[in-house]
C-alpha cells in the first residue's frame, strides 16, 4: 500500500518507515516539495486532520487518484508543569526551537521546582484521508520524565522519557521499547484497522 505521509519530521518518518515495513511511506516532501503547515489548532487531533487535509488537497489538487494520507500529530504533557508543553511541543522553547532546545527549556522548569523525576505522557493523534473521508485514531505514551537526559536513541524529549515498567529513558532503551510500546505504535495499529475496513 502507497501511503503519503503528511509530516516533515524526520524522526516521525523513521518510526512510520519501521512501523510500516510492509506498506511503501513515502514523505509528502518527495512529491510536493517544501510547504509550511501552520498548526493552529487547539488540539492534537485538530492539527492532525489540517496537516493531512492539506497535504490530501494538494495532492489531488495534482490529479493523484486513490492516494491514502495519514498525519501524526503529537507532544508530551507534563501534569506538574500545568499540562504543559502538550500541544506545543515542538516549539516549547520558541518557533524553530530545536529537540536539545526544547528539552532544555524542560530540565529548567523540572528543576526550577527540584524535580528530578516526575509523571509525563504522549499523545499521538493520527489522522488518515481517503477518498475524501477523514478518520482520526489517538495512542498514548505514559511514563515519568527525568531532569537528567541521557542517550541519544530516538528523537525529541526521547532522552528525559522514561516508559512505565522501564528504569531507563528512550534515549538508551533499544527502539523495540518504543517500536512496542509508544504512543505511535499504539496509534498505528489502532490506524491499519481503519485501514483495512477502508480500502
Ligand atoms: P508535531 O510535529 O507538531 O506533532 O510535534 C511533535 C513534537 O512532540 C516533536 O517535535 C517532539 O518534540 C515531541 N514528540 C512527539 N512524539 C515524540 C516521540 O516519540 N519522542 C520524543 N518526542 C516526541
Amino acid at each position: 500500500m502507497k501511503i503519503v505521509l503528511a509530516s516533515g519530521n524526520k524522526g516521525k518518518i523513521k518510526e512510520f518507515e519501521k512501523l510500516m515495513p510492509n506498506d511503501e511511506v513515502v514523505a509528502f516532501k518527495e512529491i510536493l516539495g517544501d510547504i509550511e503547515i501552520i498548526e493552529d489548532k487547539d488540539s492534537f487531533k485538530g492539527n492532525a486532520i489540517k496537516k493531512a487535509q492539506t497535504i490530501y488537497d494538494e495532492l489531488i489538487n495534482k490529479n493523484y487518484k486513490d492516494v491514502i494520507v495519514i498525519s501524526d500529530d503529537s507532544g508530551i504533557t507534563v501534569p506538574v508543569l500545568n499540562n504543559e508543553p502538550g500541544i506545543y511541543s515542538a516549539r516549547y522553547a520558541g518557533e524553530n526551537a530545536s529537540d536539545e532546545d526544547n528539552n532544555n527549556k524542560m530540565i529548567k522548569n523540572l528543576k526550577a521546582q527540584n524535580i528530578e523525576r516526575t509523571p509525563a505522557y504522549y499523545t499521538a493523534c493520527i489522522a488518515i484521508i481517503y477518498q475524501g473521508e477523514v478518520y482520526t485514531v489517538h495512542g498514548w505514551m505514559h511514563g515519568d520524565v527525568t531532569s537528567k537526559p541521557v542517550g541519544t536513541e530516538g528523537f525529541g524529549y526521547d532522552p528525559l522519557f522514561i516508559p512505565k515498567g522501564f528504569d531507563e529513558t528512550l534515549g538508551v532503551l533499544p527502539h523495540e521499547v518504543k517500536k512496542e510500546f509508544s504512543h505511535r505504535s499504539s496509534a498505528l495499529k489502532l490506524a491499519k484497522k481503519v485501514l483495512d475496513v477502508i480500502i
